[in-house]
């Protein structure tokens, strides 16, 4: 292990132990947990779960003040909004000529399953900098990355964002499998742990059962068993403490 990477490995234990004493222990209910219930959220410009929404103006106002415009692209998003998008990028693919299963396997690479997003949960958020131009699509890792627009903000948020116990849950650590690295995503911790603890317990395959979501028929057991240990536990391990 190299000193970078055990300074990291040290910084994100101290981490852990400082959001188990922060852990909201709240019950939460399968509606919360799927999108399908409305959230009290903070405000409109910051769509996060109250305690969430503070603590990230807190950050924005840190960042600021180095010149850096942490700007929300997306926060929470209720499962209907998930569930367009789903059908969207399905429809697109299926154009192009993918079949069920490939169709699916590509839509999860960045994509969730409409009732499994942690944007639900009122805890996460996608982020750039406002301060820099914003042309096409934003959410690229390479934008994150090199000479790419926000290269200061991921830097930013590497030093800071677990002070404000923001955490990035699909990181770039080759060994994590699931969702692509997504630079971009943070997820509250004191919220999204104990979250993922009640997601945990539900029944994936009843829960998931809906209406008018496109190549649902390809979901079977197998695949969801699938998805929930690679993708819906393929996040960094700090917020899996539970
Ligand atoms: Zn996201």
């Amino acid at each position: 292990m190299n000193r970078k990477t055990f300074l990291t490995t040290s910084l994100g234990l101290l981490g852990a132990t400082t959001w188990s004493k922060t852990i909201v222990k709240e019950k939460y209910t399968s509606g919360q947990l799927i999108g399908k219930e409305s959230l009290k959220l903070y405000s409109h410009k910051i769509p996060l779960l109250t305690i969430a929404g503070i603590a990230f103006e807190k950050m924005q106002k840190a960042a600021l003040k180095e010149g850096i415009e942490l700007k929300i692209i997306s926060a929470y998003r209720s499962y209907d909004q998930q569930k367009s998008i789903w059908n969207r990028k399905f429809l697109t693919n299926k154009k192009a000529g993918l079949e069920s299963e490939d169709n699916i396997k590509k839509i999860i690479e960045y994509s969730t399953l409409p009732g499994t997003s942690r944007h639900h949960w009122g805890t996460d958020v996608d982020l750039i900098d406002g301060s820099k131009p914003q042309e096409g699509d934003v959410l690229i890792s390479e934008k994150f990355h090199q000479n790419g627009p926000y290269v200061v903000l991921r830097k930013w948020m590497d030093q800071h964002a677990a002070n404000y116990e923001f955490i990035r849950p699909y990181t770039n650590n080759s060994e994590r499998k699931g969702f692509y690295y997504e630079p971009w995503h943070y997820s509250y911790a004191p919220i999204a742990i104990p979250m993922l603890k009640a997601y945990s317990k539900l029944n994936l395959k009843k829960t998931l059962a809906t209406t008018n979501l496109e190549g649902s028929v390809s979901l079977s057991e197998k695949f969801l068993k699938k998805y929930y240990t690679e993708n819906i536990l393929g996040i960094a391990k700090e917020l899996k403490a539970f």
